[in-house]
């Protein structure tokens, strides 16, 4: 079963540089406010591991809100996931993990870095955007494509 992130368990060891998604998958699009599972899951991931929150949002000053209230450091860079390069600037201490919500956007970032990844169930909103759901939709039918070919190759 795919988790919430609030109710993730990434164990202490071994330390993990993440690569962590923000939006889909600490807030629902768009959102700024973080609830207190959410804080407290970051919290407790932030003890273990080097977290970064990476989004390809296109508004940074949200971002940089959800990042000064995490306590996280935000990775900016004029890449967008799935690129490779965006985190050519990061100074990698330990072996990645991406978390994220999106298939083409976080798990073949990982899979580009030849990091593991980990799904979260994806926070979503009645006030999500026609764009953002059609997004989704299409998102989820090319993981269900790419997992039920997975099994014939
Ligand atoms: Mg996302």
């Amino acid at each position: 079963m795919t988790p919430r992130f609030s109710d993730l368990v990434v164990p202490a060891t071994p330390r993990r540089t993440i690569i962590l998604d923000i939006d889909g998958t600490l807030v629902a699009d768009g959102e700024i406010e973080l609830s207190p599972d959410t804080i407290a899951a970051l919290g407790a991931l932030a003890g273990a591991h080097d977290v970064y929150l990476c989004s390809n949002n296109v508004d940074p000053e949200r971002s940089r809100a959800i990042a000064e209230t995490s306590g996280l450091p935000l990775l900016m860079s004029r890449y967008r996931k799935p690129d490779a390069r965006v985190i050519s600037d990061l100074k990698v201490r330990h072996p990645i993990l991406v978390i994220g919500d999106k298939y083409l956007t976080d798990e073949v970032f990982a899979r580009r870095l030849k990091a593991d990844f980990i799904r979260v169930e994806r926070i979503v909103s009645h006030e999500d955007a026609l764009l953002t759901r059609l997004t989704y939709v299409f998102d989820d039918a090319v993981f269900a494509l790419a997992k039920a070919m997975n099994r014939f190759v």
